[in-house]
């Protein structure tokens, strides 16, 4: 099902893009087995990014984002593609807390700095970064980038929710960005709308029916799509860049450790690779 909307308010002044982000979450959280509030932290950055994606360009685009600070859950690297696949990963899978605005900040650092590499699939990538603000958590972070790097002021704000048994029960993303034309009201209008809360409505409504009752529906831009978090590893993948080692090398760690061992950090999935692959891998050439 569709999960993610894209459309105009206010007379085509305003970009809005509201996307249900349970099930990807709830994937990434099991991927990593992560405590509640290093889910809180990883579920917000992995929903704004899928607002993120959602706006590249090119068919083949990809978006990186890292972020090194001196939060308790170290580094966060969260990717994602045209196509809506997100995947990512965070240091610390067991930071200990309730999820709240303020463990939210300890853990996602108050010093440092947040790194995004764009490549809309056109020409060359582009690299933005900005130093984290020390207020105001995930979401404050990408309004600074956003405002920093890019120069297009943006409304951000996600929302990752558990029952009381720990269990994510929402995750979801609203973002809300004035095209360079907007004028003075719309602007005001923008910065005063109340995010959080019509998530928190959508959610109840579903979200076209949300977004059209609160702004009608744009004759131009209405799009729905899919987002899921998925990685883009996979047996053969890895084979192609064993093969860059050299049969050699190859064969060298299979006699020292029994195997070529490969961990990706997206998916937490580990694959091992023998003489039985390298054979294929490297095959006899015919004398
Ligand atoms: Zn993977």
């Amino acid at each position: 099902m569709n999960n993610l909307l894209r459309t105009l308010v206010y007379d085509g002044q305003v970009s809005l893009t509201v996307a249900e982000t349970t099930e990807l979450v709830k994937d990434g959280i099991r991927f990593h087995g992560l405590s509640n509030l290093s889910a809180y932290v990883f579920g917000k950055a992995l929903s704004a990014m899928t607002y993120m994606s959602a706006c590249l360009k090119g068919e083949t685009g990809e978006i990186s984002l890292s972020v090194k600070s001196d939060g308790a859950c170290g580094e966060i690297a969260v990717s994602g593609n045209q196509k809506l696949y997100l995947r990512g990963y965070i240091g610390e899978t067991c930071a200990q807390g309730e999820p709240n605005a303020q463990s939210e900040q300890d853990c996602f650092g108050r010093n440092g700095s947040l790194t995004v590499i764009r490549d809309d699939g056109y020409s060359r990538p582009f690299v933005g970064s900005c130093a984290l603000p020390n207020q105001g958590g995930v979401d404050a972070a990408f309004e600074e980038y956003y405002r920093i790097s890019e120069q297009l002021p943006t409304r951000l704000r996600t929302i990752v929710e558990f029952d009381e048994q720990g269990k994510c029960v929402f995750a979801g993303v609203i973002a809300a960005q004035p095209l360079p034309f907007a004028d003075r009201e719309t602007l005001d209008k923008t910065w005063a709308l109340p995010l959080e809360e019509l998530l928190s409505e959508f959610r109840k409504t579903g979200l076209a029916a949300g977004v059209e009752a609160r702004f009608g529906k744009d004759g131009q831009v209405w799009e729905t799509r899919k987002a899921t978090y998925r990685c883009n590893c996979s047996r053969e993948y890895l084979k192609g860049v064993l093969v860059t080692l050299g049969e050699e090398q190859m064969r060298q760690i299979i006699r020292d450790d029994g195997a070529v061992r490969v961990h990706c950090h997206y998916c937490n999935t580990d694959y091992e690779f023998t003489d039985a692959d390298a054979d294929v891998m490297f095959p006899k050439k015919k004398s």
